[in-house]
């Protein structure tokens, strides 16, 4: 089972559920699980026995899923969470806590910027954002106290692509892991573990559940960085609520599991944030198609763009396989077999002219999300990043031409005529 689109079919559930030999994965809505005896359930308790006990803490739903996200990834276990948005921040709590820093990409999804930028340093996690578009800046900004890397691989809102490779490297020769963001590229177009991450991040609620109906996020982990160093006490020192163990030395054979596991029994046991079995079944339905939607966001996304890029009524266009974009060689690297369905342009008349196009857009929705199976559009400046000044926004390189679309799996035709359409109300 090597390749990816066989095992979005079949790992993690690869025999029939024993008792009701059920072919589909199987939905468990329950809340806890009988023990076999007071010995069977002391032994779940103290981590003699892995199994069972209660679905914040894990479910047989969830366990397929994150098994199947595991080996999509090439990684060692995963933990499936309630959003992306708690998965980016349990990767960081994990590791890292007051007094400690992080050094982050600024070209990061919104919601996960605020998080950063507002969140984490409240609780003592200072973040210090660089351009992630040198490597060397992350270099410059790692102290003594920086516990991580984190990128995405596929920045907002420009499509920016990053060098993971050189990346991992500077991040390793400091002796912390690299976190990436996955989610704009899932692991049919590309997998950071393999391009020297070390944890990744995915949001459920795009691409990879693809049906723009759930919320749901999961954490992966290499299970190959090395937490023994004392780099990361949190991993690395006893651990108080589980009778003084540390994760990263006591586990002998399961030590590959250090990071998630504490995840698990650590901030997921402890503030919660766990995905329904319901939202973990729907996104394995999504991953079941993954390589092949996949396969046709990357071609509507790449035929999109070059109809932009010949329209009278477009200034600027940009998705990552363009050949002469800014990206393009990171692209053929890091996403050689298609880069998605994102694609930004400019429109000419700024603004006014954003705004008029995207209310005669008829196929496209006009909504805030990406990553869905509909083709989706809208307008930064005037939505999403309308709070900010013009300044702000102009910093965070939101101009007032810019418009977003996140291409979905309409036949091409349909999609290029409800652009031209569009644009041709200008
Ligand atoms: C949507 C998104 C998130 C947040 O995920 P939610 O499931 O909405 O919480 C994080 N990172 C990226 C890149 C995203 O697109």
């Amino acid at each position: 089972m090597s390749n990816i689109e066989t095992k979005c079919l079949h790992a993690g559930y690869e025999q029939a559920d024993a008792t009701t030999k059920a072919h589909a994965a199987p939905l468990y809505r329950t809340t806890s699980y009988r023990f076999d005896s007071t010995e069977h359930a002391n032994n779940l308790f103290t981590l003699k026995e892995l199994g069972n006990i209660y679905t914040r803490l894990m479910n047989p739903t969830t366990d397929i899923l994150e098994q199947r996200v595991a080996a999509l990834d090439g990684g060692a276990a995963a933990l499936g969470l309630a959003s992306g948005t708690s998965a980016a921040f349990y990767s960081i709590i994990n590791l890292a806590q007051k007094g400690d820093e992080i050094v982050s990409a600024n070209n990061l999804y919104g919601g996960t910027y605020t998080q950063f930028n507002d969140i984490l340093p409240s609780m003592g996690i200072k973040v210090n954002f660089v351009d992630p578009l040198d490597p060397q800046n992350f270099e410059k900004a790692i102290t003594a106290n920086t516990k991580a890397v984190y990128c995405e691989v596929v920045g907002n809102p420009l499509l920016d692509l990053v060098d993971l490779e050189a990346i991992g490297d500077i991040a390793h020769s400091h002796g912390i892991p690299l976190i990436v963001d996955a989610t704009f590229s899932t692991p049919a177009l590309c997998r950071p573990l393999e391009h020297n991450a070390d944890i990744v991040v995915h949001s459920l609620t795009k691409w990879l559940g693809g049906h723009g109906a759930i919320i749901g996020g999961i954490v992966v982990d290499s299970g190959k960085f090395d937490w023994t160093t004392g780099k990361h006490p949190l991993l690395s020192d006893p651990e108080p609520s589980y009778w003084n163990t540390s994760f990263a030395n006591d586990l002998g054979d399961l030590s590959p599991l250090a990071y998630i596991l504490r995840m698990r029994l650590i901030p997921l046991r402890n503030l919660g944030a766990c995905i329904s079995p319901d939202n973990a079944w729907q996104a394995i339905q999504g991953i079941e198609t993954l390589p092949l939607r996949m396969e046709r966001h990357s071609f509507n996304g790449i035929e999109t763009a070059k109809f932009l890029q010949n329209h009278p009524k477009v200034e600027w266009v940009r998705h990552p396989s363009l050949p002469g974009d800014d990206c393009y060689e990171l692209a053929q690297k890091y996403m050689p077999h298609g880069s998605g369905g994102m694609v930004v342009f400019g429109i000419r008349g700024g603004a006014e002219a954003g705004r008029k196009f995207i209310e005669n857009l008829n196929l496209f929705s006009h909504l805030a999300n990406v990553g869905d199976a509909r083709s989706l559009a809208i307008h930064p400046a005037s939505t999403t990043h309308s709070q900010l000044s013009e300044e702000q926004q102009l910093n965070a390189r939101i101009t007032p031409d810019l418009v977003r679309l996140s291409v979905g799996l309409e036949h091409i035709d349909d999609i290029k005529k409800d652009i031209d359409e569009a644009l041709s109300s200008i």
